[in-house]
């Protein structure tokens, strides 16, 4: 790691110093800070960033609040203590407080000693908090207090709020930490320097780091808070991007298994086991996997195709090459069921070419998992289908040529980057995915890899139709399921399951269940959920796939991937809970066969405009593209986000990956060039980037294997 080795500026390390040495913190309180605050420098304290402000100029008085009202700050003083009620953690202590206008009770859980200490009766405090009101009693919990003296500085208009731990108890509070920063701003004055180049901080307007640190933590306008976040946030996604780029990078000199052979085993099935002929966007795609494999490089390939484009098929494919050349293979799926259902398609393929395939998830323990675990060991095994099991620890693979990695949006960058340590040289990476996610998201979370596309479904396939109904008029929705299984097909009926609500979800669906057993007596209706046991759920899902359960009523676990070519129509119960993506991963799973396939969206009558409008959407494109775009602008960035953040190299304290969609394309670009005109890193400015960049790293994770 050549630049870890440089010295660090001046400047740089003022912000490195420990915290302990800052005025006013000490050991003990550095220790919580630590603890609680995962401060441990200078620099964690100033990108601590407020996550609001508030306007301490005004004074309200107990006669005007009323409920409902946020932060407020009033003048007083306290009147009396109760005495501590209640044992341990159940613990508080009450206070009365008054400004002449009336009374309010303050409440504390902890830090009792110090309140009574610090907070003498009668003397004039300015508190500060949200008030509750409960039968007409008015309570500020945890206030926040301030000891008026006659010597103290005038206050600041707009104060800065900061996450609190609630365990930091009595011993820091907003007060000091605004204390602490403003101090820290006082000690480097002048001394800050910039990690981003002065081209960058012209170029796109910025003000200076120091500048806007201070007025990160004390602004006096709404503007300066505008100005210091953007430039704030720049910062964070040109370093995030040029994290990422830097790697994708490195990665392209790494080197890489070599295969280029095409053996019996792809030969073979080629001409005699192929289901059917593939098409050109198959073609193509599994065609750049080739030349990656004869490159002599590591492959880190995203495939990027819609629900039932038939990427699992590529995958085998690339499998069947990489065991022609002597290697191992693996497949990572994200749950059980879609493991077992990879491994149960796989499995016939395999046994008629006299592959090793074995499947591995977490249920499969005691002497089966040893056996097996040896079998890669020893390199009995030529193909391992599983879920996050497969990189366990204890799974040692002999030779490890490709991971395919199937649908997996929770392994970004720093996930696959555990791949590496299960071989001396790294797998070949193949991520394969059809939730189309935004551009931006894509870059970050995919932004190392190289990207093909397969854009263009099996031939035969009729689109899917689907119907938005209300649940008055469920009759229509049986007569269809009716008219359907009398064609021999097979149905879904899917129930949205949410965790807090577990119980009554599942209720819902054994309900459901029962109703359709009654209502189609001539039919076998099957039940799958995520409480059976796997066995269980394996019998079930190989019962529907043989045809023997008719009508499968599930929850979600068949979202993704499931394939059952035969199911002609898939009822989503409750729709409207079911965001949009997962309306079409789940829609996915019927137009998988020749036959024309319908989707039934159910909900109530009663609905949102809102949700009406995803209806709508669902009912008039299939395109995965414009769904997962109407999504974005719907919901905003949601949960995606967090599973973004999931997979980053270093957790944003500012930036929003898709809300600031125009700064991470300006981020990245900028990135992207200081990375290609400078690749020897030599230049004063650009090596001041990239020290700035390996502290992070340094302080953020230990993920990298590489540099
Ligand atoms: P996905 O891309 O969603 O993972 P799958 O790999 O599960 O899709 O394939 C969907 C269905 O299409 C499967 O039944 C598969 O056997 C079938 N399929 C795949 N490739 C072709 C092809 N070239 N022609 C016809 N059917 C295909
Ligand atoms: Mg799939």
């Amino acid at each position: 790691m050549p630049y870890l080795s440089s010295p660090f500026s001046f400047a740089t390390m003022l912000l490195e110093q420990n915290i302990m040495y800052l005025k006013g913190v000490g050991p003990h309180r550095a220790e919580k800070l630590k603890k609680h605050f995962e401060i441990q420098t200078i620099r964690d304290l100033l990108y601590n960033f407020p996550y609001r402000y508030v306007d301490r100029t005004k004074f309200y008085s107990i006669n005007e609040l009323s409920e409902g009202m946020d932060y407020i700050q009033l003048r007083g003083h306290i009147t009396d203590f109760d005495k501590p009620e209640g044992e341990g953690r159940k613990r508080r202590i009450k206070a009365y407080f008054t400004d002449g206008t009336g009374y309010i009770h303050l409440v504390w859980f902890n830090g009792l000693k110090y309140i009574t200490e610090n907070y003498k009766v009668g003397k004039e405090i300015v508190i500060f908090g949200k008030p509750s009101f409960f039968n007409g009693q008015i309570s500020i919990i945890h206030p926040e207090i301030e000891v008026v003296s006659s010597t103290q500085a005038p206050r600041q208009q707009i104060v800065p709020r900061y996450h609190m731990s609630e365990k930091a108890g009595g011993v820091i509070s907003q007060r000091h930490l605004t204390e602490w920063v403003s101090n820290a701003l006082e000690m480097l004055s002048g001394r800050i320097s910039d990690p981003l180049p002065a081209s960058l901080i012209q170029e796109y307007d910025l003000i200076p780091l120091e500048q806007a640190l201070r007025l990160m933590h004390f602004p006096k306008n709404a503007e300066d808070v505008a100005t210091a976040r953007k430039r704030m946030k720049f910062e964070e996604l040109f370093f995030l991007q040029l994290e990422i780029l830097r790697y994708a990078e490195s990665k392209k000199s790494e080197r890489g298994f070599y295969m280029p052979r095409v053996g019996t085993f792809f030969n073979s099935f080629y001409s005699n086991y192929l289901p059917f002929a593939l098409t050109n966007a198959q073609k193509r795609v599994f065609k750049e996997v080739r030349n990656d494999f004869i490159s002599s490089k590591q492959m880190n390939r995203l495939v990027q195709g819609d629900v039932g484009s038939g990427k699992t098929l590529v995958a085998f494919l690339c499998c069947l090459i990489v065991i022609d050349n002597g290697f191992q293979a693996c497949l990572m799926a994200p749950t059980e069921i879609l493991a077992e259902q990879h491994f149960n398609t796989l499995h016939t393929f395999a046994q008629q070419l006299g592959i090793n395939i074995q499947l591995l998830t977490g249920n499969i323990k005691g002497k089966q998992r040893k056996s097996i675990e040896e079998g890669i060991r020893n390199g009995e095994i030529n193909l391992l289908i599983g879920t996050h099991a497969l990189i366990e620890p204890n799974v040692i693979f002999k030779n490890l040529g490709l991971c395919v990695i199937d649908e997996q949006h929770r392994f970004g960058v720093k996930q696959r980057a555990q791949l590496w340590k299960k071989n001396t040289l790294p797998p070949h990476v193949l991520v394969m995915t059809a939730t189309p996610i935004p551009r931006t998201l894509a870059m970050t979370l995919y932004g190392d890899l190289d990207v093909s596309i397969i854009d263009e479904l099996p031939p035969g396939r009729k689109p899917i139709q689907t119907f938005h109904y209300y649940y008055k008029d469920f009759s229509r929705v049986l007569e269809g399921m009716r008219s359907e299984l009398k064609l021999g097909r097979q149905v879904y009926v899917v129930y949205p399951l949410i965790q807090e609500n577990e119980r009554i979800d599942l209720l819902d669906l054994e309900r459901g269940f029962e109703n359709l057993t009654q209502e189609l007596p001539q039919y076998k209706v099957g039940k799958l959920h995520g409480k059976m046991k796997p066995a269980e759920k394996e019998a079930v899902m190989q019962q529907f796939a043989k045809r023997e359960i008719h009508v499968l009523v599930s929850t979600t676990v068949i979202e993704v991937g499931v394939n059952v070519p035969n199911a002609s129509v898939m009822v989503i119960q409750h729709a409207d809970r079911f965001g949009l993506a997962q309306l079409h991963q789940l829609r996915g799973r019927v137009g998988r066969g020749a036959e024309k396939s319908y989707c039934i969206l159910l909900t109530n009558y009663e609905l949102s405009q809102h949700t009406r409008r995803r209806m709508q959407i669902m009912v008039e494109t299939t395109d995965g593209f414009v769904i997962a775009e109407e999504d974005l602008k719907l919901r905003g960035p949601g949960d995606l986000e967090g599973t973004a953040q999931s997979g980053l190299p270093f957790n944003l304290k500012i930036a929003n990956i898709t809300k600031d969609a125009d700064i991470m394309q300006q981020a990245r670009e900028e990135a992207s060039k200081i990375i290609h005109q400078h690749p020897t890193r030599t230049a004063q400015e650009i090596k001041a980037v990239y020290d700035h960049l390996n502290q992070l790293k340094d302080i953020t994770t230990n993920y990298s294997h590489i540099s």
